[in-house]
């Protein structure tokens, strides 16, 4: 049996957009239901396929087409290339979902010498006619046959100028005559043929230029932007449709709407009309659309019918439906309808509202929400009127935008932002020790570094906005300047950033502030209802802890406590800690840590009870927490400078006479303060050097740290466990979980358990209390996937930590592959996906399979996590429900994304991801 290669609205099969694209599936959806649609047919996409194939249309194709054609003629009563009331369609392209990259719509095909006296004869208006043949030849000429518009426009504008007409509908019949002929000129001398008089030549070029349009450069640019892949629309298919006019007079009229208000989600008429025109002009903005409303009183048994086709497309397709209609002759047809688009919060009421009205249940209101679209709803966005233009732009690193004055270094903003002033920390890229920049500073923008850069990291967890890597930066520090091209950035001078796009601006763009409405509550809590992942947030402070309770956090699934080390009245004692020479004073510089870290864990759990509160022990290598060696050979030699004019100063002190008596300062000037300075920092940059490694991320960090130093580990288990005995007695249910990083082998964690087991006992007599904790491992390297029954045997939970396990499965250094190469391998198809936004489930995905399956076989009971970045994208998150974790933790922000897609993930787990 030959394929069928198009069918006719009234049998097409409207579920089917694989096959009839999502315009010509609707289209016939909607004739079938009775809608009053123009007659016409859709050529299926597997034509198209056929067609780009074999490089020609298939044997049998247009001898179905002219069928097709002639059922129209006999429902119509017209014409195709006949002299008396002809019958002109347009042609339009249309693939399984709505792709603006592909072709414009050709109107008024059909028309030649001939049809053109009919269809003046028949509308009794040669203006009209002039028009829609006008209209077509350049349509047609720049769409089917790649005239430029610009060809067509010179005439147009030379008619115009001629005789003195500025509006296009001040044109004569007679003019727009003169300009048809000009057209039908330029496309000889384009082309070096004739326009095709031939209707069926002008059909079989159009369907052909619509099937090219799926591998035109446009179309294949928003695929891959969009990544469609082929499973999700693979050619095009071609609609061809009975024109209406609705511009043959004062009862005509076109027009698009909305079934409710895209903007704000209301559930009301919302679009624009205009009385006769064509759906063009609406778009091309030639003349100003009216607010529909106005439809009621300008014609009102039109806009009743319009309601009454809105009511029912909505009642149909269950979803809010962006539509467009035209209006003949007091005829209201439709033309077209496609799910709409809506911003977050119209999405989120839409939802909500129409549950209530019984349209859709509560489990197709979930899945109508893609749940990235909620990032939206919890961060300051740019005013959507703003018209500046960006002056660079980079990563988007750290949803939100924000505005503040540019300040180069984390001490003076601390310092400014005490005066109240809003600042925007900007660095060529962060290290920890800038940490207190990023509380004191609304946003963060660096030169370098990539979306999991150390500021990008930071922020998302802070939920501050931020733009990494913006490379035309050029970040001078010590100038306190930053050029982009011939822009010179001060010290001082207002920027705004976008982290949700990257951009970047100068002065100040107005900002909206983020709402947790409650629609949004009422949604993730139907989310949570149906949802088997639980989910925890990555916070270190009590205050993000709120912030991630309020979202809806049920625990915390990564506390960070090196972020804790870098806070001001910290980071002096983990420098002396470093800085000891042996165990001792080790124990010293850390017996001082302690009740600082002891307080901040207390009011952590305090902030999370009664949920779960998952510490880490500290696990980035050491030299982190001291400045660089560049900076502290920098601040040596200005130390011995200082010290020569001080000597200087001496000496020249000392040959006047009487210089004991001189005032202050030159009494006071002493070298043995400089010298101390100079020894400190001397012994500083030794350590620095000591502790100097070529791969600093595969190097001494970890649970490396605590078999070498420890004295660490026990301060930070005893923190834990202490603060937990506090929240006891303090009658505040508490439920810790002490975890360790970067795990190779079961021997490091039953070391480490071994100081656990010693603490506890040495805790639970000193507060008289028995504690309630858990003890577990992150699953960070390969081997420990490999190993994982080994580690099950001690550890009683699992915690992906899949931005280090993404790095081992890859053997790539995060900040390298963004930076370097990782952007070419996903332009040239290398890497489908950057693996540390999107999870690797090809790869990595099975070294977790297997992490899971041994560590259950070990320990049925065993609970998993996963805390790395990808813990808050849908995507990976579907597949670790299928996997059969327990829960996923993800920043603050991400939270309300987090709810929704695990509901999401066990609402499709029989679906491919
Ligand atoms: C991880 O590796 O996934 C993780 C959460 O740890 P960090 O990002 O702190 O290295
Ligand atoms: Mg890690």
């Amino acid at each position: 049996m030959t394929a069928q290669y198009s069918y006719s609205f009234n049998t097409g099969d409207g579920k089917n957009k694989a096959l009839l694209g999502g315009k010509g599936a609707n289209l016939c959806e909607m004739t079938q239901m009775g809608f009053n649609v123009p007659p016409g047919f859709v050529i299926t996409t597997q034509t198209c396929l056929s067609y780009l194939e074999q490089k020609r249309l298939p044997d049998g194709l247009m001898d179905e087409v002219r069928a097709q054609i002639s059922e129209i003629e006999r429902v119509t009563g017209k014409h195709f290339g006949g002299a008396n009331d002809p019958l002109l369609v347009s042609v339009r392209s249309g693939s399984a979902i709505s792709m603006p990259g592909m072709m414009d719509t050709i109107l008024n095909l059909g028309l030649n010498k001939q049809t053109l006296a009919g269809l003046i004869e028949e509308t009794s208006d040669p203006r009209f006619a002039y028009d829609a043949y006008r209209r077509f030849i350049q349509l047609f000429g720049k769409v089917a046959l790649g005239i430029e518009d610009e060809k067509f426009d010179t005439h147009f504008n030379n008619v115009k100028r001629a005789a003195g007409i500025k509006a296009d509908v001040a044109l004569s019949a007679d003019q727009l005559q003169e300009i048809s002929e000009l057209f039908l000129m330029v496309v000889h001398e384009e082309t070096g043929r004739p326009f095709p008089e031939d209707v069926y030549q002008q059909l079989e070029i159009a369907i052909c230029a619509v099937f090219n349009s799926w591998m035109g450069k446009r179309a294949i640019d928003y695929r891959k932007e969009f990544h469609i892949t082929p499973d999700i629309a693979n050619g095009t298919a071609v609609n061809i449709v009975t024109m209406v006019f609705g511009n043959m007079g004062d009862d005509c009229a076109t027009g698009v709407g909305f079934t409710r208000n895209p903007g704000t989600g209301e559930n009301e008429m919302y679009g624009e009309y205009l009385v006769n025109a064509q759906g063009e002009d609406v778009v091309a903005g030639i003349r100003t659309p009216k607010p529909v409303h106005e439809m009621a009183k300008e014609i009102p048994e039109q806009y009743r019918q319009l309601v009454e086709l809105r009511n029912k497309l909505e009642a149909h397709y269950h979803e809010v439906q962006d539509y467009e209609y035209t209006i003949e002759r007091g005829v209201l047809y439709c033309l077209q309808t496609r799910n709409g688009k809506m911003n977050a919060a119209a999405m989120v009421k839409t939802s909500i509202d129409m549950v209530a009205e019984g349209l859709i249940s509560k489990e197709q209101a979930l899945l109508r929400i893609n749940p990235e679209l909620l990032e939206q709803l919890l961060h300051p966005q740019l005013a959507p009127d703003h018209t500046n233009k960006p002056i660079a732009t980079g990563l988007p690193a750290s949803p939100g935008a924000a505005c503040g004055h540019c300040v180069f270094d984390a001490d003076t903003a601390v310092r400014l932002a005490k005066t109240g002033q809003d600042l925007i920390l900007l660095r060529e890229e962060t290290k920890p020790e800038d940490i207190h920049g990023f509380f004191a500073a609304q946003g963060v923008l660096t030169s370098r570094g990539g979306k999991t850069s150390h500021a990008a990291v930071v922020a998302r967890g802070m939920g501050k906005a931020c733009v990494a890597g913006a490379e035309d930066i050029k970040v001078d520090v010590r100038a306190r300047l930053a050029i982009v091209g011939d822009i010179h950035i001060k010290e001082g001078d207002l920027i705004t950033i976008d982290g949700s796009n990257g951009n970047i601006y100068l002065g100040r763009i107005p900002t909206i502030a983020p709402r947790f409405s409650e629609e949004l509550k009422i949604l993730l809590g139907w989310a949570d209802e149906v949802a088997r992942l639980r989910v925890h947030a990555n916070v270190d402070t009590p205050e993000t802890a709120r912030l991630a309770v309020s979202y809806g956090a049920k625990g915390i699934g990564l506390c960070r406590t090196e972020r804790m080390f870098n806070a001001a009245d910290r980071l002096p004692l983990v420098v002396d800690m470093i800085l000891a020479h042996n165990t001792e004073e080790r124990e010293a510089a850390l017996a001082k840590l302690f009740p600082i870290q002891r307080d901040d864990f207390e009011q952590l759990f305090e902030a999370m009870s009664p949920h779960p509160v998952t510490v880490r022990l500290l696990d980035p290598p050491m030299h982190e927490f001291l400045p660089n060696e560049h900076q502290l050979t920098d601040e040596l030699d200005a130390l011995k400078h200082y010290l020569t004019i001080v000597k200087g100063q001496r000496v020249t002190l000392d040959t006047l006479t009487n210089a004991g008596d001189l005032p202050a300062p030159f009494n006071r000037l002493n070298e043995d303060v400089i010298l101390e300075a100079i020894a400190k920092k001397q012994m500083m940059l030794d350590k620095v050097l000591e502790l100097y490694e070529v791969n600093p991320m595969l190097g001494h960090r970890g649970v490396r740290l605590g078999m070498s130093y420890p004295e660490i580990y026990k301060m930070q288990i005893r923190s834990i466990l202490e603060a937990a005995a506090r929240c006891i007695k303090q009658r505040i249910p508490v439920e810790p979980e002490i975890m360790v990083p970067q795990v190779i082998t079961a021997q490091e964690l039953k070391k480490v358990k071994g100081y656990v087991d010693e603490i506890q006992n040495e805790v639970e007599s000193q507060y008289k209390i028995k504690l309630n904790f858990k003890f577990g491992t992150m699953i960070e390297t390969v081997r420990a996937c490999t190993r994982a029954d080994r580690l099950a045997a001690t550890a009683s939970f699992f915690s992906f930590g899949t931005n280090d396990l993404t790095q081992a499965t890859f053997s790539f250094s995060r900040e390298d592959a963004e930076n370097k190469f990782l952007p070419l391998y996903e332009e040239s198809g290398l890497l489908e996906d950057n693996p540390f936004e999107t999870l690797d489930i090809e790869g990595l995905g099975k070294l977790m399979k297997m992490a899971v399956d041994l560590g259950r076989q070990q320990r049925p009971e065993l609970k998993i996590g996963i805390c790395g970045e990808h813990g808050g994208h849908p995507r990976s998150i579907r597949f670790v429900h299928n996997l059969g974790l327990n829960y996923v933790s993800c920043s603050a922000p991400r939270i309300p994304v987090a709810r929704l897609a695990a509901a999401h993930a066990k609402l499709l787990e029989n679906k491919p991801i």
